[in-house]
């Protein structure tokens, strides 16, 4: 209780006990008091058959690696073309470590990645996001390729989406461009 008012007062999730001794704020899995990076195989199991039911990721505040997201991304339900369909998904804060690839996959609801870091490669290729996308303040080190995605929702705030700015090279479709 007290661990995660230490780290940041603007948490409001139950932070992993692992990551609270490296000063992370990766939100805990249902079970087993860690996140989706530190979870014991059985608590990640349950995890990832949870998602693989309702397609709901949250991954706030959660260091992700290329694997850990090829990972889930592997449970998240297909629609008929195969493609990952996610469901509200939140990555708040959640640093992604080495390529992120959500390459043609369908974003439902509303899927935040406010303050989300990408490290590497940011890749959205041919995605579909089929209402809100956030991805405020959310900082590129790498590319951000965002080409044939799809922005079905356009009143999503200006500046609310990566722009020159904040990637060093982005590869955005020309309506969304800021
Ligand atoms: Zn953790």
């Amino acid at each position: 209780m007290a661990t995660s008012m230490a780290t940041s007062k603007s948490i409001d999730w139950d932070v992993c006990e692992r990551c609270v001794e490296e000063s992370g704020i990766g939100i805990r899995l249902p079970t087993g008091g860690k996140c989706w990076a530190h979870a014991d195989d059985s608590d990640l199991d349950a995890a990832l058959k949870r998602l693989g039911e309702d397609g709901r990721v949250d991954a706030r505040g959660v260091p992700v690696t290329t694997e850990l997201l090829q990972r889930l991304l592997a449970a998240v339900p297909k629609d008929e073309r195969g493609h990952v369909v996610l469901t509200d998904p939140r990555f708040d804060r959640a640093v992604f470590h080495g390529d992120a690839v959500f390459d043609t996959a369908t974003f439902r609801g509303t899927a935040v990645f406010q303050e989300a870091a990408f490290q590497d490669a940011a890749q959205f290729l041919g995605a579909t996001f089929a209402s809100d996308a956030t991805f405020g303040m959310a900082t590129f080190r790498g590319v951000a390729w965002f080409s044939q995605a799809n922005f079905h929702r356009r009143r999503v705030p200006r500046g609310d989406v990566p722009g020159p700015r904040s990637v060093r090279r982005c590869d955005f479709p020309a309506r969304r461009r800021v």
